[in-house]
């Protein structure tokens, strides 16, 4: 069993029994009343009211967060990015305990300005106020903290919203779990020509150092009617790019009675015209099928993309991980993959240090590394994460030795990725043209169907549009091109 043992839920729960029909109603009533309150707070000041979202973590945060601007806006509120804002919305991540640090940090700063205006609004979401602990720590030590809610009825915020614009002490409900997904309330992106579709919530898998299935809850998918209905209305809104999101998609529609499969699922949303990018992440090798395979190779919309988790390539490193799957295995996946489509960028994510891991383990994943020739990959240094089993084990290598096998890891990872990344050298590809250069407002920065960055010259016009670019010089994970 996969208790988490810190946490009290019932203390905070304040409701879980709803139907989503009625709630997705009763939401947008939510969003009149909000705006409502919002419209009589500007006549009073004589100014807008503004917010700031702040998001932490992943991908699905990310989601979240757009979701949370998208009811904000809707409500008349104007977004910034300066915490000075009247309202400040943290939406914080808790993979790591050092990411809760952060937070902690950055909340006392929010303290000291809402000293000087108390008026500012402080609200925390996301999975780290999923801990029993943090909130009590909020409660004892951040009482500045005006309300806190957490990633399973995230669906009520235009209903938390209308209490925050109304109370003035601090709100707290946070769900221990939900069966059931609302649908149907605005978001914004932060792209008008791509965005992110959850395809499902939560996850069963419980990888050993992993806290996501107790903080997101057990897997639920959406239906595909609803998840295709969306991406309609994103391709007439102008979005040609989606990117479908689940902590393992491979297994979206288990449990849904009559519902497609995932590479189903991406037959159907290729159907839709104006889409004409279609990525996925994350895709948990273990439930990799072999149709999938099928339906990217034979795909012109599925991008040219695979991100495949590996974490490790020692088979007693992933078996303490409970990954389910042997180097072996992931190896002859990889493979097949290859076979099918010979010029898929692969990437995936490692952890080096893990409890029981030894420096024979870090040379199989060094090896590992060159064998599945990756064009890029995420390295991280484990970090225990209180309330996960991993955190029970021993540790068995120094602090010395596990930085050094990172480093072994990290230069395998950036030989692999300037190897392999270099077989586009010379070639006129396709970019789907995101933004303006950070660093250099001459030159754009384009995707290309790989993932891999391209910069060239231009300007702001050329923002989402499909451009043939030469890439001239290879930069290891980014190249320099010129338009044709
Ligand atoms: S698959 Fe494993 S690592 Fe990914 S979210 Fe689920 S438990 Fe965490």
């Amino acid at each position: 069993m996969h208790a988490f043992r810190d946490v009290d839920y019932d203390r905070y729960t304040i409701t879980k029994e709803y139907d989503p029909d009625v709630e997705s109603i009763r939401q947008r009533d939510m969003i009149k009343s909000a705006a409502a309150l919002v419209k009589s707070k500007k006549e009073q000041l004589g100014r807008d009211i503004t917010a700031c979202v702040v998001t932490f973590g992943c991908q699905m945060n990310s989601r979240d967060s757009e979701k949370i601007s998208g009811v904000l806006l809707s409500c008349g509120i104007s977004l910034t990015e300066d915490e000075n804002a009247d309202i400040v919305i943290y939406n914080t991540c808790t993979v790591r305990d050092n990411a809760n640090q952060r937070v902690y940090g950055r909340l006392g700063n929010l303290g000291v300005m809402k000293k000087k205006n108390p008026d500012k609004k402080i609200v925390l979401c996301g999975c780290m106020v999923q801990e029993t602990a943090v909130i009590e720590k909020l409660r004892e030590s951040y009482s500045f903290v005006d309300m806190i809610f957490g990633t399973h009825n995230i669906y009520k915020f235009p209903e938390l919203l209308v209490r925050l614009l109304q109370e003035d002490k601090m709100i707290v409900d946070v769900w221990k779990k939900t069966d059931s997904i609302v649908e149907d309330l605005p978001t914004v992106r932060k792209y008008p020509f791509k965005s992110g579709v959850n395809i499902m919530f939560g996850c069963d898998n419980f990888c050993s150092y992993c806290i996501v299935p107790y903080v997101r809850g057990r897997e639920r998918s959406r239906k595909s009617s609803e998840i295709l209905d969306e991406v309609r209305r994103l391709s007439e809104s102008g979005v040609s790019e989606v990117m479908l999101l689940g902590q393992n998609v491979n297994s979206y529609g288990r449990g849904l009675e009559g519902e497609i499969s995932f590479p189903g699922l991406l037959r159907e949303v290729e159907k839709i015209d104006g889409i004409r990018r279609i990525r996925f992440m994350t895709s948990h090798p273990k439930d990799l099928s072999d149709e999938l395979i099928d339906v990217m190779a034979s795909s012109d919309k599925i991008c040219s993309h695979l991100h495949l988790p590996v974490q490790s390539g020692s088979d007693k490193v992933l078996e303490m991980m409970n990954r389910k799957y042997s180097r072996e295995s992931y190896l002859k996946l990889v493979g097949k993959l290859r076979k099918a489509m010979p010029d898929l960028s692969i990437t995936t994510d490692i952890i080096v240090g893990f409890p029981g891991e030894e420096e024979a383990d870090i040379d199989d994943t060094v090896s590992l590394v060159h064998e599945a020739a990756y064009d890029n990959a995420f390295t991280f240094i484990y970090s225990k994460r209180a309330g996960t089993p991993a955190s029970n084990y021993p540790a068995t290598l120094s602090d010395e030795q596990i930085s050094s096998g990172f480093n072994k890891v990290l230069a395998a990872v950036q030989e692999e990725a300037r190897k392999n990344v270099a077989r586009f050298a010379g070639r006129t590809m396709e970019v789907l043209v995101e933004e303006v250069n950070e660093k250099d407002k001459e030159y754009m920065t384009g995707r290309l169907s790989g993932n891999v960055l391209v910069h060239f010259k231009g300007d702001a016009s050329l923002t989402g549009s499909y451009l043939k670019v030469k890439l001239v010089e290879n930069k290891g994970f980014y190249y320099i091109g010129e338009r044709v």
